[in-house]
């Protein structure tokens, strides 16, 4: 096969999805699937996977098949790639006889690019046969860690995969996920067979998102203000417990809010209701325990709100995973109190495995530091997933944006490193909070270690503040720890240089108790604004499309295209065509309609000046 050129790849995802650019990575997966080299890659939500298939799937021969675990989703997936022009269907349970003939039919008449399955039909002889008969373009296999029993969404319907690579040798095979360790991903590759696989491991950081902390004190209080500064904006709030749910819910709705809840308590088709309502901007707060956002594709979510601490790192990442994945900005905010850790102390000390019990401690542990830790939050969040983000300020966080109020804890910094430079940096954090904070105990007796210099000399505050100092410098890669079984403190490169460097340097860390921030981030940093009385009317255009074509709003247009619509006031077929977003198939369809009332935005408003393009980079 001919390699397509770049101009070739660029025209189809212009014309087809109406975008100007590759996303990173998107173009390396599209060619290897085009000259038919199996791929695994791991990106992260929002990232454009689905993009990395279908561009495909339209261009090549044949049917591609996408496997996909989520069956709530697949009608809108099925409904979006059509809105973009790509013949789909999909294959569940939920299909009734008749419909499931007629997407029979259609594969066997190789009328169908997309053709999304769950996974248990892979262990249907019936399909498989029809499916041999037929030509196939690849395979996708999307949320691929599910294969994975290492993961932490093992299906064992997933398990029958690893037969497609034996049964089409000639089939290039595509897995996709948002979330695999180094080990998950080579079990993963095992499991399915790849062969060869072209692999791409791309930045988990999402540029869009805003991070922020914020201590903790009236918690519905606090969402009603962040509301008040976002108003009318889609967004999740997330809370531990059912009745904290339905109590937030209920004082959100007293206040005017249109929220539903989600949790386990309610019927599932009540969970279904109150998610489809969400999905389709007829309320916009959901209040949901963690157990929500699995289903949830929704593009435009453009706030995530923890008012209590998450389980752990990871379910917080992928928890404020779900805002912004149309590239726009979205704001993360968590709420936080060290009163809420006992209460998933309470949760952990009843896990009866000591091991489990102290994985869980240690993730917990992991929560608070990054709430409480003078360290670029984006810094923290990559460095759980092992990935280095350069210490410089990433401009979208309260640290870097320097939202929150610092204390000076320099001193108390040497005073620590100084009693671990003087006991040759030998020992572990309790001995060396012992000395500083003058203990009468056998073995510093014995070390002699009541005679240095530091003995002592932090008695002014308590062994709390001590073991909390240790965690804030290791976090600041000041010190570190060594060793497993007995840890010893070691000052760093850093470290020493603070020590011995004549004061020059000052450590700081977050004010503990701090007071009640009332700065708020500005909102749209780094991204330009739009005109917003044209947003609410082009919203409306969009909800009433999608209302009569039964989708979701985004499927017809997401955010980021109506956001660039109000900064360009496209009135003309030709200015559309150069929004982003706006490929042939969603022109033709809904181009007039946001056309018109752009053209009759403009007329209204003769004081307005349309801004000159810039070329597209
Ligand atoms: P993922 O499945 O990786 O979470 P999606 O495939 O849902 O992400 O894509 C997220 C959003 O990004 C969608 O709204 C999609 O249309 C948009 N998108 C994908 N690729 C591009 C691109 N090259 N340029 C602009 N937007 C894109
Ligand atoms: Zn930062």
């Amino acid at each position: 096969m001919n390699p397509e050129t770049a101009q070739e790849l660029l025209n189809v995802l212009k014309t087809v999805f109406g975008f100007q650019a590759f996303r990173p990575n998107q173009e390396s997966i599209i060619r290897s699937i085009l000259n038919k080299q199996d791929v695994f890659a791991v990106m992260p939500t929002g990232g454009g996977k689905s993009l990395c298939y279908q561009l495909p799937a339209k261009m090549m021969q044949g049917t591609a098949v996408v496997i996909s675990p989520l069956i709530s989703l697949m009608k809108d997936q099925v409904d979006a790639a059509r809105a973009t022009g790509i013949s789909a269907a999909f294959m569940n349970s939920s299909l009734g006889p008749q419909e499931a003939s007629d997407v029979y039919r259609s594969l066997k008449d190789n009328s169908l690019s997309l053709l999304y399955i769950a996974p248990e039909r892979f262990a249907m002889p019936h399909f498989l046969e029809v499916l041999k008969t037929v030509p196939i373009s690849l395979f996708a296999i999307d949320e691929a860690h599910c294969i994975s029993e290492w993961g932490h969404d093992f299906r064992p319907d997933y398990l029958s995969l690893s037969a497609i690579a034996a049964l089409f040798p000639d089939v290039p095979v595509a897995a996709f996920t948002a979330t695999a360790t180094q080990r998950v991903q080579e079990d993963i590759i095992r499991r399915i067979g790849l062969r060869r696989p072209h692999i791409v491991r791309a930045s988990f950081n999402r540029p869009n998102l805003f991070y922020q902390v914020r201590k903790k004190s009236k918690a519905e209080s606090q969402i009603m203000e962040f509301l008040e500064g976002h108003p009318g904006e889609p967004g999740i709030i997330y809370r531990a417990t059912r009745d904290a749910v339905m109590e937030t819910t209920a004082f959100l709705v007293s206040k005017g809010i249109k929220a539903l809840p989600y949790h386990a308590g309610l019927t599932p088709g009540e969970r279904n209701n109150n998610q489809e309502a969400f999905n389709r901007d007829e309320v916009t707060v959901i209040v949901a325990t963690i157990a929500f956002g699995m289903g949830i594709d929704k593009s435009n979510v453009r706030f995530v709100l923890h008012a209590d601490l998450p389980r752990n790192i990871e379910s917080y990442y992928q928890e404020t995973g779900r805002a912004g994945r149309d590239g726009e900005p979205a704001h993360c905010l968590l709420l936080f109190s060290r009163g809420d850790i006992p209460k998933i102390r309470y949760f952990i000390d009843r896990v009866s495995d000591e091991g489990d019990r102290s994985i869980a401690v240690g993730k917990l542990n992991q929560t608070v530091g990054f709430a409480s830790h003078n360290v670029c939050r984006r810094r923290q969040l990559l460095g759980f997933f092992d990935e280095e983000y350069p210490s410089g300020n990433c401009g979208a966080c309260d640290i870097c944006t320097g939202t929150v109020e610092k204390i000076d804890i320099t001193i108390d910094a040497q005073i620590l490193m100084s009693a671990m430079s003087r006991t040759q940096q030998r020992f572990g954090a309790g001995h060396i909070i012992d000395i500083i904070t003058g203990a009468d105990t056998k073995r510093i007796r014995t070390l002699r270690h009541d005679t240095i210099k530091t003995y002592g000399a932090g008695r002014h505050k308590d062994k709390k503040y001590w073991r909390f100092l240790v965690d804030e410098l290791i976090a600041q890669d000041i010190i570190r720890e060594d060793g497993d079984r007995y840890p010893v403190l070691k000052l760093t490169q850093k470290g020493s240089s603070i020590l011995f460097g004549g004061g020059k340097d000052i450590v700081t860390a977050l004010k503990r108790e701090e007071p009640e921030d009332k700065r708020r981030p500005a909102k749209d940093g780094g991204f330009e604004p739009y005109d917003e009385t044209l947003f609410e009317l082009l919203r409306a255009v969009r909800k009433r499309l999608a209302g009569e074509q039964r989708v979701p709003p985004y499927i017809v247009f997401s955010d980021k295209t109506l956001h660039e619509m109000c900064r360009h006031y496209p009135s003309t077929s030709a200015a559309m065509r150069g929004i982003s977003g706006v490929g042939e198939a969603k022109l033709e369809r809904y181009g007039k309609d946001f056309i018109d009332k752009i053209s009759r935005y403009l007329d209204e408003n003769p004081d307005i000046s349309i801004p000159a393009r810039k070329k597209a980079e």
